[in-house]
């Protein structure tokens, strides 16, 4: 959802603060709340809800004082037994799928009254935090502490506090655990065996802890942050992976009422309504997370690329969305599943073939064997492992063409080789190939390939990889 203009975006925004407000006139004094179709199952009536707080384990919570203090009604039959209204969240989807953020956030709103909290991670989905302000309703937030972010997102997290006069609830991870990986592995483990391990104690455990006290959450996700894993979010859907307090996957519903806005627009929304933003934005970073996990990025440069930089890029979610690595997405990173990690829909053996260009040579398996086993070369090689049917593949094919143009007659070879279906084995075990697509330099005296570390596959990136090597 982009908006032509501010003044466009202000108008779109009164229109509907003013029907808000009607509406809030409105609640409690009648019950068009009730679901029309529950009605037909009989007599009914409104029963109080205690408001279940963001959930901590249940011999403190008497601690714990809930955000809103307002009771949402529900329904239920003359025996005590609840209705269970089924939604089917796929068709609601495709109805909001053009719908704005801030309709979508009404909704959710509308729908899950206390039992729905904004997931806020301290950066740019503080416009979530303002678009539920717009609509007028009463919400929550929570956000999860990893005792492991800059200190600049918490300074920002008691600004948006103060800005908005709410509180937000806290989620921490399980000291136990946190001591027991520090202690066991040092302070910096995900440098060496990756990110899940230390991601699923500090902040999926303690999210796994927050959506037990829920029936949905809001998340800030949006396509355009991962090409790799977001590409297919829909604005509401049923969480494939968490559960909520009823229990059991399909008890939790999950709101992404900015899957369809872009980045810039975002920021657009945040200028024109004077939200306060997180500081690190003006030092360059853009997606913010942990501090050791999170750096700036350049111009240019994909908002995830500053995120888990030493990993492949599509392992690039921490836990809290990993409904969003489908099947076929995990192929890249080489799981297998017993027919050479093709896709399930049979593209890999359909698919055209890329990388096509007279600068670049076709390598059969024996050609790639023979050059990995030379110790000495005539001249250096730059060869790409790719799989014709991988998106990441056909994103870098142009920069790679283009490269194989600029090397041409430079004493640079600049060949491919398929590495996927039967050559997988192989690559794996013989030529690092981890993801799709793997870049190889092979040095002229040499026999050990170097591998291309980095995630920019622009010309000039791999171009300053070549020519550092050569
Ligand atoms: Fe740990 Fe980094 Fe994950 Fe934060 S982002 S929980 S520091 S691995």
């Amino acid at each position: 959802m982009a908006f032509a203009s501010s003044s466009q975006l202000r108008s779109s925004i009164a229109s509907h603060q003013l029907k808000a407000a009607l509406r809030i006139g409105s609640i409690g004094s009648s019950d068009q709340r009730l679901v029309p179709s529950a009605v037909a199952f009989g007599k009914l009536r409104r029963k109080k809800m205690a408001v279940r707080p963001i959930y901590a384990e249940s011999e403190r919570s008497h601690l714990l004082v809930p955000l809103e203090a307002s009771t949402v009604a529900s329904l239920e039959l003359e025996d005590n037994s609840s209705i269970e209204v089924e939604e089917d969240y796929e068709r609601l989807a495709k109805e909001l799928e053009n719908a704005s953020p801030l309709q979508i956030m009404d909704k959710a709103l509308e729908k899950f009254g206390n039992e729905i909290a904004i997931a806020f991670s301290g950066a740019e989905d503080v416009a979530l935090i303002e678009y539920a302000r717009l609509t007028g309703r009463p919400f929550r937030v929570f956000s999860l502490d990893t005792g492991r972010l800059n200190s600049e997102t918490y300074k920002f997290f008691d600004e948006v506090e103060k800005h908005y006069g709410i509180h937000i609830e806290y989620m921490f991870p399980d000291a136990v655990e946190v001591q027991a990986l520090v202690r066991g592995k040092g302070l910096f483990s995900f440098y060496d065996d990756g990110h899940q391990e230390c991601c699923r104690v500090r902040k999926v455990r303690p999210l796994r802890r927050a959506l037990k006290g829920l029936r949905a959450w809001i998340t800030g996700q949006r396509k355009d942050q991962s090409p790799g894993t977001r590409a297919e979010i829909p604005v509401v859907q049923v969480d494939p992976s968490f559960e909520g307090m009823d229990g059991g996957i399909g008890s939790l519903v999950k709101w992404n009422p900015a899957a369809n806005v872009e980045g810039q627009d975002i920021w657009s929304f945040l200028r024109a309504m004077d939200v306060p933003v997180n500081s690190l934005h003006s030092q360059g970073y853009v997606s913010i997370g942990c501090e050791p996990c999170t750096r700036p990025v350049l111009p240019g440069q994909h908002e995830r690329e500053g995120r888990w930089w030493w990993e492949d890029s599509t392992a690039k979610e921490c836990g809290l969305h990993k409904g969003n690595i489908k099947e076929e997405e995990a192929v890249p990173q080489l799981t297998g599943n017993g027919n050479g990690n093709l896709p399930t829909n049979g593209s890999a053996t359909t698919a055209a073939d890329i990388f096509n260009s007279q600068n670049i040579v076709d390598l059969s398996r024996k050609g790639i064997e023979n050059l990995a086993r030379l110790e000495s070369r005539g001249e250096p090689w730059l060869v790409v492992l790719y799989a014709p049917w991988c998106r990441f593949c056909q994103a870098m094919e142009e920069s790679y063409i283009e490269s194989a143009g600029k090397l041409a007659g430079s004493g640079v070879k600049v060949a491919k080789f398929r590495a996927d279906g039967d050559q997988k084995a192989y690559a794996q075990q013989e030529l690092q190939l981890g993801s799709f697509p793997t870049v190889l330099f092979f040095p002229k005296h040499s026999s050990k390939p170097i591998k291309y570390p980095s995630e920019k596959r622009d010309v000039s990136s791999l171009m300053v990889f070549v020519n550092a090597l050569r």
